[in-house]
């Protein structure tokens, strides 16, 4: 009681003083409040600056210390936006350093707090150390599923390989604050469903302690290397012996939930884009997609980076396999487990380097982070229906004489969308669901371009009758059921081609 008395009877001087506090070190806040009718938020207009992410019911906003003080008068309860901890920590020392790891979990947590609409934040779950596996999701729909391919960029499961980290908390920041002013980056937003995992391994990254990244290690709190720790095509569930630790559960169960089409997980060490497969010594059957776009990555490091960055090995790519062996590594797992085309980029050779070549390493790589992105477009893609209901479907596109070892995809639901990558050609596809007559349709495709195919699949049962009664115009209706005049049918005689469609009359008796 004795609180609120106080609190009423602040003398305006006092008040100055909050003030000052709520703009120590800045020159600006963002807040946000709600509020009744557009009446007010026009007139309100007029003192602060709303943000462009004001909403029907909720206004964002900025504001100096004097628009702030008259805002006040206005009496709106109002919620400061705490997005210091990451613009002044880290995005103000123009990211080169470590975050701790409460830094990094409130700078995750201020993306998503400061562009609500364009960003969400997901916990995949809690380690028993209390630390937490985070990811992003930026999408112009952020809360509802669209037609667009599902991008991973997921860093350092590797503990103590770390280059990776800060250059994904620093391509958040980097797309959320191009959003809406740079063309290329709005484009890649509105057209992807991009998520984002700074750091998959927070244990062995901290293992020295929260506050710094100085006692890293490569494996998690178990002693366990995540990176072996996956199904492998070659050698089973368990490769490496040991059960699936959480982190490596959290990661499978995203993988079920969001069908990924393509991803990168990051590593240090070594400076190369290392393509499919890790276990076994055969080519992917897309191997010179592989190689164009992981050539694509390169090319453009070698160009922005500084000499000799990204030339080793074959140019600054390298086979999996042809490097060394790995089983039960992630890369593996997604293309081949979830059809999703999964490389592995190491960023630098040293695996923590010095924070202050931190951005170095993001102006050689930030062009090369959005070129891989954007591969995601490209290819053949489409939706995948059912012809009868037009609902979509999830089902298989596999390519003629071409596919092996999995690299066929399906499209996934709700929405029926498909993409399969591969390099320009022609070739024949193949559309395939059980309860389905099964469809094949020759298509071209070019190198970073789009090809557009949506396919209706033709349902085996009923979908005789709805042919007849398209094609039959001049009878009486015959339904799905069967039924001619609402009588049944008795027999029916129907030859079909593969796809499903006609090629013999019917008798009807
Ligand atoms: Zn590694």
């Amino acid at each position: 009681m004795k609180r609120l008395l106080i609190l009423f009877i602040l003398p305006l001087s006092l008040i100055g003083q909050n003030i000052e506090q709520i703009f120590s070190g800045k020159n600006e806040i963002y807040f946000s409040f709600d509020y009744k009718n557009k009446q007010e938020l026009d007139n309100l207009s007029k003192i602060i600056s709303l943000d462009h992410k004001t909403n029907k019911y909720t206004a964002y906003a900025y504001a100096n210390k004097i628009q702030f003080n008259n805002f006040l008068k206005r009496d709106v309860k109002y919620q400061i936006i705490n997005n210091n901890v990451y613009y002044n920590n880290i995005s103000k020392n123009n990211w080169d350093y470590y975050p701790t790891y409460n830094q990094y979990v409130d700078m995750m947590y201020a993306f998503a707090d400061s562009f609500p609409q364009i960003c969400k934040i997901h916990s995949l779950g809690t380690l028993n150390s209390g630390r937490e596996i985070l990811i992003i999701n930026i999408s112009d729909n952020v809360y509802q599923r669209e037609n667009e391919p599902s991008f991973l960029y997921t860093s350092s499961m590797h503990g103590d390989e770390l280059t990776g980290y800060v250059l994904m908390l620093r391509l958040i920041d980097d797309i959320l604050n191009n959003y809406n002013s740079d063309s290329y980056i709005t484009n890649l937003v509105n057209e992807i469903d991009i998520w984002i995992n700074p750091l998959a391994n927070p244990d062995g990254a901290y293992a020295g302690s929260n506050n710094n990244v100085w006692g890293a290690t490569r494996s998690n709190a178990n002693f366990v290397d995540l990176n072996r720790n996956y199904p492998d095509p070659q050698d089973g569930p368990h490769p490496d012996g040991n059960p699936w630790q959480d982190e490596t559960l959290m990661f499978m169960g995203l993988s079920d939930t969001i069908n990924f089409n393509i991803s990168s997980n990051l590593h240090t060490g070594a400076v190369v884009a290392n393509y499919p497969w890790d276990t076994w010594p055969q080519l992917t059957a897309d191997d010179n997609w592989w190689r164009h776009v992981c050539n694509e990555y390169a090319d453009t490091c070698q160009y922005y980076g500084s000499s000799n960055y990204f030339t080793g090995f074959d140019d600054g790519i390298v086979n999996g396999y042809d490097w060394y062996e790995v089983d039960g590594g992630r890369q593996d797992y997604m293309n081949y487990f979830k059809q999703c085309r999964e490389f592995t980029l190491e960023l630098s050779n040293d695996k923590t380097p010095d924070p202050l070549d931190l951005p170095s390493f993001w102006n050689a790589n930030y062009h090369s982070f959005y070129n891989y992105m954007e591969q995601s477009l490209y290819g053949l893609r489409g939706i995948i229906t059912d012809s009868i209901t037009g609902l979509p479907l999830e089902a298989r596109v596999e390519i003629v004489n071409h596919d092996m070892d999995s690299s066929h995809v399906y499209s996934s639901l709700p929405i029926g969308n498909y993409h399969r990558y591969i390099y320009q050609g022609s070739y024949q596809f193949t559309f395939s669901k059980n309860g389905y007559h099964s469809k094949n349709i020759n298509a071209s495709i070019i190198n970073n371009n789009i090809t557009f195919l949506d396919v209706q699949l033709v349902p085996t049962s009923f979908v005789s009758i709805k042919e007849i009664k398209t094609q039959n115009k001049t009878t009486e209706s015959i339904d799905l059921l069967g039924r001619k005049n609402n009588k049944t049918i008795k027999n029916l005689k129907i030859n079909l081609n593969n796809d499903g469609s006609i090629t013999k009359k019917i008798i009807i008796e």
